[in-house]
C-alpha cells in the first residue's frame, strides 16, 4: 500500500507540484458465475476484489482537466466546458464520458488534475475500463458536491463507457464496481438492478487464472451475441432472455438459426446456474459447485463459443491442481482472466501447479493469485493518503 501511496504522491509532485488532496478509488471484478447473462437482463454472480484503481487528485479552478495515467504513461487534457469524445479506443474516452455524463445530470464541476493508478491488469476481463470510471465518478462527484447512490452511479458509468469509449457493455462491471461491499460476492439481477450479499465459505477462496492470451476477437463476436439473444427473444415474444424458458426456446427453433438457438440455450441455462450456485455455496457443497462450474464451462465452449485453446489448456491445468473445487471462464471470454474456487489451505500449491502446467501447455507464463471481496467505489481511507513528510 505505502509503495502504491509513495508511486502516487512521486508521479503528482512531478507532473503538478505538490500534493493532491482527493484520492478516490474502485476496485475491479470477477464474474463468479452467470457469463453474458447482464445484457439479457438476468442473473449474475459477481465479485468486487481486491484489485483495484486509484486516482488521486486536486481541484483546478481554471476548468482545465489533466490526467496522468500511470499504466499508459500518458497524459489526457480536455476542458470542463466542452467535453468532446476522442478517437475510438483512446483510453481517456472512459473519463470524458463519466464527466460529460454527470455534466448532462446537472453537476457543475471544476477542472481537475489527477494521477491514475491501477493493480489491475488492463484489457484482461477483470473490468480495469469499469473501476478507471468508477472511481473517476468518485472524483467528479466530490468537486460537484454531491454525491450519487451505487447504483446511480454505475448508470452513469456505463452510459459513460457505452456512448464515449463505444463499447456497448451491460451494467455489470459498473454495478460491482460500485455497489460492492467488502466481505461479500453480489446476486445482481439485472432486470430491476437490485443485489443481495452471498458469502463465500470461509474454505473456499477465489483465484484468478490469467491466460495472458490478448482477447483481440472480444468486441465485435461480443456485438455478435448480443444480436442472436436480441433476435432469439424477439421471436419469442420478450423483452429479454431473462423471460424466457428452454421450453418457450424449443417451440420457436424452426424460425431461429443453429448458431442463435445455441446461444439463447447457453443464456437461459447459465442464468439458472447462477441461482445453483448462490445455494451450492451456502451449502459449502463442493461436488455442485464443481458440476455447475463444469456445466458453465461446457456451455461457454460448445453453446456461445467464447473459449479458445489458452482458456482450454487453463482449465485443464486448473482443474489438474490440488485444491480445486471448480473452474470456469470469467469476463466476455475469448482469452483474459479465469476464475477458480479452491480449497483456502491449498492456494499456494494450487497456484505453482496451475503456472507449470499451463505453461508447459501453451509456452505463456500465467499469472494466478487469489483475490478477496472488496469494498465498492468510494474514497481511499485517510490512513493510505496520508502524506508523511
Ligand atoms: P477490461 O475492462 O477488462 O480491463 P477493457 O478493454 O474494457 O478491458 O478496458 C481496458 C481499457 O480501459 C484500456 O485499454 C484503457 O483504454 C482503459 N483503462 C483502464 N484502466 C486504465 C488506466 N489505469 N489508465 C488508462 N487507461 C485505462
Ligand atoms: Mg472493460
Amino acid at each position: 500500500m505505502n509503495e502504491r501511496r509513495d508511486r502516487i504522491l512521486t508521479a503528482f509532485a512531478e507532473k503538478f507540484g505538490g500534493s493532491p488532496d482527493l484520492w478516490a478509488r474502485a476496485p475491479g471484478r470477477v464474474d463468479l458465475m452467470g457469463s453474458h447473462t447482464d445484457y439479457n437482463l438476468g442473473y449474475v454472480l459477481t465479485l468486487p476484489i481486491s484489485r483495484d484503481t486509484v486516482i488521486a487528485g486536486r481541484a483546478r479552478h481554471d476548468g482545465m482537466v489533466r490526467l496522468h495515467s500511470l499504466a499508459m504513461d500518458a497524459e489526457d487534457c480536455f476542458t470542463i466546458d466542452s467535453v468532446e469524445r476522442a478517437g475510438r479506443g483512446y483510453w481517456g474516452n472512459y473519463i470524458r464520458g463519466v464527466a460529460s455524463v454527470l455534466l448532462q445530470e446537472g453537476f457543475a464541476l471544476t477542472g481537475l488534475e489527477a494521477v491514475i493508478e491501477t493493480v489491475i491488469p488492463l484489457g484482461s476481463g477483470l473490468s480495469s475500463s469499469a473501476a478507471l470510471e468508477c472511481a473517476a465518478a468518485v472524483l467528479f462527484q466530490s468537486l460537484g458536491g454531491r454525491q450519487l447512490d451505487p447504483v446511480r452511479m454505475a448508470q452513469i458509468c456505463q452510459r459513460a463507457e457505452n456512448e464515449f469509449a463505444g463499447v456497448s457493455c451491460g451494467i455489470l462491471d459498473q454495478y460491482t464496481s460500485c455497489a460492492g461491499r467488502a466481505g461479500c460476492a453480489l446476486l445482481l439481477d439485472c432486470k430491476d438492478l437490485s443485489s443481495r450479499p452471498v458469502r463465500l465459505p470461509d474454505d473456499i477462496s477465489v483465484v484468478i487464472c490469467d491466460t495472458r492470451a490478448r482477447r483481440e476477437l472480444a468486441g465485435s463476436e461480443y456485438g455478435m451475441r448480443r444480436a442472436d439473444c436480441e433476435l432469439g427473444a424477439k421471436l419469442m415474444g420478450v423483452p429479454a432472455l431473462r423471460y424466457a424458458s428452454l421450453k418457450q426456446l424449443d417451440s420457436v427453433s424452426d424460425a431461429l438459426s443453429a448458431r442463435a438457438a445455441r446461444r439463447c440455450r447457453f443464456i437461459l441455462e447459465e442464468n439458472e446456474r447462477v441461482l445453483r450456485l448462490e445455494n451450492a455455496l451456502a451449502r459449502g457443497d463442493r461436488e455442485q459447485i464443481v458440476a455447475l462450474c463444469a456445466e458453465s464451462f461446457r456451455g461457454a465452449t460448445e453453446l456461445y463459443e467464447i473459449v479458445t485453446f489458452p482458456m482450454k489448456m487453463m482449465v485443464d491445468a486448473m482443474l489438474a491442481a490440488p485444491g480445486a473445487i471448480g473452474a470456469r471462464q470469467a469476463g466476455a471470454g475469448f482469452g483474459g482472466c479465469m476464475a477458480a474456487f479452491v480449497d483456502t489451505r491449498s492456494v499456494a500449491a494450487f497456484s505453482n501447479a496451475v503456472c507449470l502446467e499451463y505453461r508447459k501447455a501453451t509456452g505463456i507464463e500465467p499469472i494466478v493469485y487469489a483475490v478477496e471481496a472488496a469494498d465498492g467505489a468510494g474514497f481511499v481511507e485517510e490512513k493510505w493518503q496520508e502524506v508523511n513528510s
